[in-house]
């Protein structure tokens, strides 16, 4: 036989198939060990045929089988991601590999178990023996340094050199999250949720989109719709935006399938991830549940597909390949044949349009649990605030609401997507800001470690006394962040036990996973955090939710910016009043004209939808067309620019040719000039036709070299 084999090198010019002769124990989907120019090097077994087009006397032998780690889809699926996203098919496996089984970092972890063999014929003498035998016996096994320990090495080995017990290797499971409380309540439908799973079963397209309100019960939906699945003999694949962020979420599927949950996601051990792979590959664990990387899970026989939070950005991935996870599920769903249901409260636009036009089931749940009112929002107007000499972070609204909260032994979530005490330092002398030296960016005051943070690369800096421009002493602080309103708090509650949750916080295993614990464990009253705080949560005893800044992202020169603060509100907005009590939201602003606002405050998201869309097709924007951005990055700036002229000419004979499905097309500095010393240009490009989309990969990467990086993005959600 001859293996077509896919070498572990991500180079483009070994991004081919080569033929090696195969003997037995060699599988399509096998990792091998095969002869590659001089040594010797891991491939992949993509197909085996009879015959070779090359002269099998040239041909070379596989040197020897590692294991079989690809599924069947798998080996199809490489093909038409690498065709999407015009990378490498070596590249591309490794996308559905953990990174640590490649590298041979981490093997599986293994102990020895004494197992019961048979009985043997003991001399009276030998009491200890005869004592751990019958133990055993009564058994079956048990692991090998207990067994040792209760009984004695000289007896255990003298019972295994006698043939009594045997011993053998037993893998053990690496468990993430063993210690989440489980919270197995099992719901009754409501009509409202039965009638939503009778129409995603009874829908004849592929795609669903499931838009319910916040606390619309979309959760016991997913879960049913796993539970019928796996009722089938067929697995689940189950994504959301961060696992880290909804440890809830993940104890619900645990406490409902037990051990045929597995879970990926990249705040695990590598030792962790490994195993629960494993568990996925060998069909010991049919539910793979885990953010975006997930999405290329080893599981077979797909019964059904969820992406929470469908509107989520982290689905994009931002680095190399630069998949979308909401296009691979499509893929896997049509390979499987079964069904993708996309959940949100706030869908994407590009969803519910394809929804609103038939192409995708659109089934809504438009009111919360029990009809659990929607909580009351308030909008605060803080250019009132200033005017009255209000200066602080809060609002006299919010100030009132936290005050009753408070007192009604109620928890409160303020939200500020800005981490830090200070967004920037600026001398009062010269009107320098203090910059990051490796990146074009301000950077922010951290309180806590009393130094300078940049939030693109992560330097830290000491604070300077003087201005490093002019020698003035006069520094002063601009754009509050969590750091600052946890000290105003403070100030304002002397009594109130408050957390804060930010990137600061969350470091280190399962951080974010503490922080939330202890908030709904009730060790504290106020929860301040970024938008890490906005996902998902189901905390019972909040009533108040405060948007400090709601403006901060509707002020981004993106053509999203308006559909994210409208997602945004919302989603925070939604922790608020989910048990019992009527919940309350203020919002701060100091456009509270805004559209917007007006749309989020009344829960209008139709409303917001036309509006949003009608802008979409008059601009044409996306969906209406794509933003297409190529970057070119270098350490020199003669390097970058030299790139980028390439790419640009190259590029611009696509344009010459196409004029007419070009709506912009033009080169430029990117918006933040230079990241970790790297000069960053760009090409941005809007189209109205797609078909030109791997003409412009090809003729783009073309030009990556050593000295400059270019990638393509389409619609980036960070336009930096
Ligand atoms: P969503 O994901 O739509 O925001 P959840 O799935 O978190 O909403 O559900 C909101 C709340 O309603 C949760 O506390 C959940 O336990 C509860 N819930 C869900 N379904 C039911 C049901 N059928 N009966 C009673 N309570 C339910
Ligand atoms: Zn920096």
């Amino acid at each position: 036989m001859t293996a077509e084999v896919i070498v572990d090198i991500a180079h483009s010019e070994v991004d081919r198939i080569f033929e090696y002769r195969a003997g037995g124990g060699v599988e399509e989907g096998c990792r091998v060990r095969v002869p590659f120019g001089g040594r010797t090097v891991d491939g992949y077994v993509m197909r085996l045929k009879e015959g070779s087009d090359f002269d099998p006397a040239k041909l070379k032998s596989v040197s020897s089988v590692i294991d079989r780690p690809l599924t069947r889809e798998c080996l199809s699926l490489v093909h038409t991601v690498s065709a999407r996203y015009r990378c490498a098919k070596a590249l591309t496996l490794r996308l559905f590999l953990p990174a640590e089984m490649r590298r041979g970092t981490v093997r599986e972890l293994q102990r020895n178990v004494a197992v019961y063999e048979k009985e043997v014929e003991l001399s009276s003498r030998a009491k200890s023996q005869a004592a751990a035998l019958a133990w055993l016996r009564g058994r079956g096994r048990a692991p090998y340094t207990e067994y040792r320990d209760k009984f004695g090495d000289g007896a255990v080995r003298a019972l295994i050199e006698r043939g009594a017990v045997r011993l053998e290797k037993e893998r053990v499971g690496r468990k993430p999250l063993k210690d989440l409380a489980a919270s197995a309540a099992v719901h009754e439908l409501t009509p409202a949720q039965a009638a939503a799973l009778e129409r995603i079963a009874a829908s004849p397209r592929r795609v669903q989109l499931l838009h319910g309100v916040t606390g619309s019960g979309k959760t016991e939906i997913y879960l049913t719709l796993i539970a019928r699945a796996l009722a089938e003999g067929r697995s689940a694949l189950f994504l959301v935006p961060e696992i880290s962020l909804t440890p809830q979420m993940f104890s619900q599927l645990r406490a409902r399938f037990g051990d045929r949950v597995a879970i990926l996601h990249s705040g695990l051990s590598a030792g962790e991830r490994f195993d629960e792979w494993q568990r996925l590959r060998s069909g010991e664990a049919t539910i793979a549940v885990g953010a975006r990387s997930a999405v290329f899970a080893p599981v077979e026989n797909i019964g059904v597909i969820v992406l929470d939070e469908e509107h989520d950005g982290s689905y994009q991935s931002e680095n190399n390949p630069r998949y979308n996870a909401r296009e691979i599920a499509e893929m896997r769903a049509a390979y499987n044949g079964c069904k993708l249901v996309l959940g949100s409260a706030t869908p994407s636009v590009e969803t519910y349009l394809k929804a609103s036009e038939g192409e995708y089931e659109l089934i809504e749940l438009p009111e919360r649990i029990n009809r659990r009112p929607l909580p009351e929002m308030r909008i605060a107007d803080m250019r009132r605030e200033v005017r009255r000499g209000n200066d602080s972070a809060f609002s006299s609204a919010l100030r009132d609401e936290l005050e009753a909260c408070l007192a009604a032994g109620n928890q409160a979530i303020l939200f500020l997507n800005r981490r830090g005490y200070a967004q920037s330092v600026v001398c009062r002398d010269c009107g320098a800001v203090l910059k990051c030296e490796q990146c074009d960016v301000s950077l922010t005051y951290h309180s806590e470690e009393g130094c300078l943070k940049c939030h693109y690369c992560g330097s830290n800096y000491k604070m300077p006394r003087a201005c490093p421009e002019c020698g003035g002493v006069h520094l002063s602080y601009t754009g509050t962040g969590t750091q600052k309103v946890v000290g105003e708090l403070k100030k304002l509650y002397p009594s109130a036990r408050i957390l804060r949750m930010d990137v600061d916080t969350t470091s280190g295993k399962e951080g974010h996973y503490k922080i939330l614990k202890r908030f709904a464990d009730r060790e504290a009253d106020i929860l301040v955090g970024t938008q890490m705080i906005a996902k998902g949560h189901d905390f019972p005893s909040v009533t108040l939710v405060g948007i400090l800044d709601a403006d901060m992202s509707l002020h981004f020169s993106d053509y999203r910016s308006g559909e994210r603060t409208f997602q945004l509100i919302t989603q925070v907005a939604g922790r608020s009043g989910r048990a019992g009590e009527q919940g309350r939201v203020v919002v701060q602003t100091y456009d509270p004209g805004n559209y917007i606002l007006r749309f989020a405050a009344a829960y209008d998201y139709k409303g917001f939808f036309r509006h949003e869309i009608a802008l979409r097709r008059s601009t044409a924007f996306p969906p209406f067309a794509r933003i297409v951005r190529v970057m070119v990055t270098a350490e020199q700036d003669k390097a970058a620019l030299e790139a980028l002229k390439e790419v640009y000419f190259s590029l611009k004979e696509v344009y010459d040719a196409h004029a007419g499905d070009f709506l912009f097309f033009n080169k430029m500095h990117a918006p933040v000039r230079r990241i970790q010393n790297r000069c960053r240009y760009q090409v941005l490009m809007r189209l109205t036709d797609d078909a030109l989309l791997p003409e412009i990969y090809d003729r783009a990467l073309a030009y990556k070299s050593r000295d400059a990086l270019v990638y393509v993005e389409e619609n980036p959600s960070n336009l930096s």
